[in-house]
């Protein structure tokens, strides 16, 4: 972590963590790259590469098709994104003969082969999540009786005569975790743990805690779709304030409702699905602008 060098005529004072925390987590960078270096062939995108609306219409804008609906691909390659694809949509794809390129993060395949490995054993099979995300629906999907718990009343629902698995969404908190946790083991007498959070999910976590811990404000940089981008304000909101960020208007607006900026120790960092250029628009507009 380092302080900024610019010196800054308001006197805000930014404070950066690693600069790999300053862009696109691996996952989703590599299948940003593999896109972009398909240019020549025909293909499309079979949902949101990541949870950012401005990576999406940047693609889009580079002439990339997105399609929400599988009906919509004709005999293009499509590409599958790093939260995976449901079953049924893996079928038709196979079923109809389309090509297509699986771009599913390697945490995301751990995590489903672990818990169909789990299933196989006879476990039942727990996913501390969310279970709207569409990362784990695409892993129930695979699944025969999946238990998704995102919350204390959720637990209820464990049926305890089970041997018990638990795994996490690639993306859960450590505090999640440890306060859901416990409350599992309660209801059931045989139980195993494995986290499948990815490295990128625990690394930036870190990070934004060492952030929070210097700063009187912490900029996430994200969408609010995203779900990693939210964890990362939540766990920074631990230590100091923390807002969500995805465009240099989003800033203005923050510094406007602020009541003082002067020697004002503003720490930023990027949520997963956040790409570079996004980052540094925010950095210079930091920078440059009186607020
Ligand atoms: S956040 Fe983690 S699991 Fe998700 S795409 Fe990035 S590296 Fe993969």
């Amino acid at each position: 972590m380092y302080y900024d060098k610019t010196k800054i005529s308001n006197g805000v004072k930014i404070i950066l963590p690693d600069k790999k925390y300053l862009g696109l987590c691996f996952g989703i960078k590599r299948a940003v790259e593999k896109c972009l270096s398909l240019e020549g062939d025909k293909f499309v995108i079979y949902g949101q590469l990541a949870h950012n609306a401005t990576l999406c219409n940047k693609l889009k804008k580079q002439g990339i098709t997105i399609i929400d609906d599988l009906m919509e691909a004709k005999r293009e390659k499509v590409i599958i994104c790093p939260h995976g694809i449901a079953k049924k949509d893996k079928e038709f794809l196979e079923k109809r003969g389309i090509p297509f390129l699986d771009l599913t993060c390697s945490f995301v395949k751990n995590l489903l082969s672990r818990a169909l490995e789990f299933e196989k054993n006879s476990y039942q099979v727990i996913v501390i999540g969310d279970k709207n995300h569409v990362e784990i629906k695409n892993i129930c999907s695979f699944l025969q009786k999946p238990l998704v718990v995102g919350k204390r009343s959720e637990v209820r629902k464990i049926n305890s005569d089970k041997k018990i698995a638990v795994l996490t969404q690639t993306t859960q908190t450590l505090r999640k975790i440890n306060e859901l946790l416990p409350l599992i083991k309660r209801r059931c007498k045989e139980i195993v743990f494995i986290s499948t959070r990815c490295n990128e999910t625990d690394e930036r976590q870190k990070a934004v805690k060492k952030l929070s811990e210097k700063t009187d404000l912490v900029l996430v940089v994200g969408d609010k779709m995203s779900k990693n981008a939210n964890n990362l304000v939540k766990v920074a909101q631990e230590k100091t304030r923390a807002k969500l960020v995805s465009s240099t208007k989003g800033l203005i607006k923050i510094f406007k409702n602020l009541h003082y900026i002067s020697n004002l120790k503003v720490g930023i960092i990027a949520s997963a699905s956040a790409p570079a250029f996004v980052v540094n628009d925010i950095i210079k507009c930091l920078k440059e602008k009186t607020f």
